[in-house]
């Protein structure tokens, strides 16, 4: 399948428009004709190689929303015409103990579980291209089904930043009526927002972002605390029950384990790269939990965006042509975004293949591992 899209060959340059072939659907995939694809943070982390593992060529995207355009043989849950999605996911192993749990984010196999884009999680010299891109193919266990009542724009950012937030919170099964702070309100943060309200829990966003204040309270806030204020800080000390941090760059956290009421749950899922040095007293003085999330399984991001619907939450989207993409990633990089999800409408990209196809770059076919466990 002749695909077109967008990525780089380093970490220095910007995305540029890319040609590859994608090997046809195999028994138990399901090929996707591409229609939106939301900006994750990460997407900016990998191209620039920020973690130190990208595997390059990089075609990010992994919020990817489209239409089923073929399915595979012994593909029993999709047909064409489906309005379906892929998050962070197209492959895992399907036989370890956390794949069979549903927990294919923590598959133990011999690879790990295959990313979007960016290969196997335990590199073997393969690689993955993601959604940034006209069609992509995925094994049928990891392709989401869209509620009908949630539109295809909006529903990319659930299959990453949705289910990464709603992850936490069932794992560390936040109570109604419990406090839930939120740390960072862009595409991550604005979600755990309204997923937290759906919850029941009363939701405290902490930003740097006066700016944000009215659209954060619209979303359902209950109080929007200014993080770069020490007194506002101080005042919500020890006030919650979990806090949610998505801050996506190494910043101190010792301000943030201040705000935890004892037996409570702080769960980093932004930051990867370090923290400053901490004193760990005061999580030993409350018997605070200091943990770390990743994305979701399968069930749970289907559960999510079930809930999503069920609670009318959607994301506030900004919809870009393809040709915004690196001034989005700017955007990201400064930390001045003044929204919360940029979504690339693909149609744009297939008007720029119409008239710039000679263009790309041509890259080698992308991998995407063994469909083990069908025929
Ligand atoms: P966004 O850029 O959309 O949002 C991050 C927010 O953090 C910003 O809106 C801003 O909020 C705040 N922020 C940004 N820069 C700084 C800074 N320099 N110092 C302090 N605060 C800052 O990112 P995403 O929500 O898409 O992703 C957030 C992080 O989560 C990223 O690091 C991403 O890689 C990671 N991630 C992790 C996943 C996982 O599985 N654990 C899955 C997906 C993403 P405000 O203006 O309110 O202060
Ligand atoms: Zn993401």
């Amino acid at each position: 399948m002749k695909t077109f899209g967008f990525g780089t060959q380093n970490a220095d340059s910007k995305l540029e428009p890319v040609a590859f072939e994608r090997k046809a659907v195999r028994p138990g995939e399901v090929a996707i004709k591409v229609t939106h694809c939301g900006i994750c943070h990460s997407d900016l982390h990998q191209v620039r190689n920020d973690w130190g593992n990208t595997t390059y060529p990089c075609v990010p995207g992994h919020e990817v929303i489209g239409v089923v355009s073929a399915v595979g043989e012994g593909v029993s849950s999709y047909k064409e015409g489906d309005r379906v999605g892929v998050g962070c996911m197209v492959n895992s192993c399907q036989v370890c103990d956390p794949c069979k749990a549903g927990e294919e984010n923590y598959c133990e196999g011999p690879k790990g579980f295959t990313l979007t884009y960016n290969g196997p999680i335990k590199p073997d010299g393969t690689n993955t291209y993601g959604g940034y891109s006209t069609d992509i193919v995925a094994r049928e266990e990891f392709v989401l089904r869209i509620p009908d009542t949630i539109d295809l724009e909006d529903a990319g950012p659930i299959l990453c930043a949705g289910i990464t937030v709603y992850a936490p919170m069932k794992h560390w099964k936040l109570q109604k009526g419990q406090t839930l702070g939120v740390a960072g309100i862009g595409g991550l943060g604005h979600m755990a927002v309204q997923i937290g309200k759906a919850l029941g829990a009363e939701v405290v966003a902490f930003t740097r972002s006066e700016s944000k204040r009215e659209d954060i309270l619209k979303l359902g806030a209950d109080k929007v605390v200014i993080s770069t204020d020490d007194a506002q800080m101080e005042a919500a000390a020890q006030s919650l029950d979990m806090l949610i941090n998505t801050i996506p760059v190494p910043h101190d956290i010792a301000p943030y384990i201040a705000l935890m009421r004892p037996n409570s749950a702080l769960i980093v899922v932004g930051n990867m790269i370090s923290f400053p040095e901490f004193s760990p007293g005061p999580l030993v003085f409350n018997r605070i939990t200091l943990a770390g999330s990743l994305i979701g399984g399968i069930e749970d991001t289907q559960e999510v965006l079930n809930l999503c619907a069920e609670h009318n939450i959607a994301p506030l989207v900004k919809m870009i042509g393809i040709d915004q993409v690196n001034d989005v990633f700017d955007v990201l990089a400064n930390g001045s975004d003044d929204g919360f999800r940029h979504v690339i409408d693909m149609e744009t990209l297939r008007s720029y293949r119409s008239s710039n196809s000679e263009e790309a770059i041509a890259l080698s076919p992308p991998d995407r591992g063994e469909v083990v466990n069908r025929a």
